[in-house]
């Protein structure tokens, strides 16, 4: 490339000193530095040096952001670029060109814009996701849980609660085996549903009943005391037949532990979910919508079998005012284990959605 054939261009169109700026310029390839001169006209920036002229426009130019006095880099696609180290000049040399800069402030001020965006996107996607993939995820994978291993899931949570938050039933055998008889022979419209009923004592819980992922329906004594009639127990147990059909627990459990679900689902491995089950379960606090589900469940079985769907509103109702009753450290100690009144607020109304079924 000859030098002479551009000097013309130069002297056809002089240029004011205050619109060029020395320069340094690199090609990309070698580490071979030229010093340059540089013009911006008609929307295109002129690198010119001894052995040099390139006429690139100013759209492909980045040109690297103010920082302090750390020399400004005017990046080409093609790899090369130039250095400069007057700032002052090239500030000049940007405002004859119509360009306004903007500070590193206002540029980390507009990236700031758009992290905050982008934060705030995925804070509403994980709440979404929270909210309604989770859920629907766990609802899937619980119906890809073999019945064996949900079991087993029943037997570790029974492992880690009896001897310490439960004890063996006192009800008599007799009395046991005739509520379990009494209830098995209920009529279930909507189907039969593996089960099992199981009874403990236990004065840390109270009064409660709750449904585990395999089926397993634990009752304590003190519910049983607490009940006026026989049926407001079987109304407890259609409830929480509720939720064993519905797999209530089982997606509630998945649901509470991602990571388990995660190693459900991809490596089929059970353990994490098992270690985590006890814990989980016994903060299980069942949706709304679960709850109301069980209980319209219950309501249909109990009409199914000419009991009135309102044994179970008065159910509710001494439940929640036992443990309103109950002492204060035996509420602390309940409040983890409230399956059975765990929507507090929801109690009247779900008392009343009950009444209306009679
Ligand atoms: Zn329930």
């Amino acid at each position: 490339m000859s030098t002479s054939a551009f000097n013309p261009v130069i002297s056809d169109n002089p240029v004011t000193p205050a619109h060029t700026l020395g320069a340094i310029y690199y090609d990309g390839l070698s580490s071979r530095q030229q010093a340059v001169t540089l013009r911006i006209a008609q929307g295109q920036l002129e690198v010119q040096g001894d052995e040099l002229l390139r006429v690139i426009p100013l759209a492909d130019v980045n040109i690297s952001a103010k920082l302090g006095r750390t020399p400004r880099l005017l990046h080409f696609k093609d790899g090369g670029h130039c250095e400069v180290s007057n700032h002052t000049d090239f500030g000049v040399l940007m405002q004859a060109a119509g360009i306004h800069e903007k500070s590193l402030l206002s540029t980390l001020e507009s990236n700031w814009r758009y992290a905050l965006a982008a934060t705030v996107f995925t804070i509403c996607f994980v709440i979404a996701a929270f909210y309604w993939g989770l859920p629907w995820v766990a609802a899937v994978a619980a119906e890809r849980v073999p019945a064996s291993v949900a079991l087993r899931i029943d037997e570790h949570f029974l492992d880690a609660v009896d001897d310490d938050l439960m004890q063996p039933s006192k009800l008599s055998t007799k009395r046991q085996q005739a509520l379990s008889k009494r209830f098995d022979s209920l009529r279930n419209v909507q189907g039969e549903v593996a089960h099992k009923l199981v009874y403990r004592n236990s004065k840390a819980i109270g009064a409660n009943a709750f449904a585990l992922p395999g089926g397993t329906i634990l009752i304590t004594d003190q519910l049983v005391k607490l009940a006026g009639h026989d049926e407001e127990i079987l109304a407890v147990l259609a409830h929480e037949l509720g939720h064993v059909h519905e797999r209530h627990s089982l997606r509630q459990l998945l649901q509470s532990s991602v990571v388990g679900l995660a190693m459900t689902w991809y490596l089929g491995d059970i353990s994490t979910l098992l270690a985590a089950a006890p814990t989980l379960l016994l903060e299980t606090r069942y949706s709304r919508n679960f709850e109301r589900r069980a209980d319209s469940y219950a309501a249909t079985m109990l009409s199914a079998n000419n009991i009135s769907p309102s044994r179970l509103a008065d159910m509710l109702e001494k439940l929640e005012s036992s443990h309103a009753d109950g002492d204060k450290d035996m509420e602390e100690q309940s409040s983890s284990i409230t399956e059975f009144i765990s929507t507090h607020p929801d109690t009247a109304k779900r008392i009343r959605a009950l009444r209306g079924k009679e």
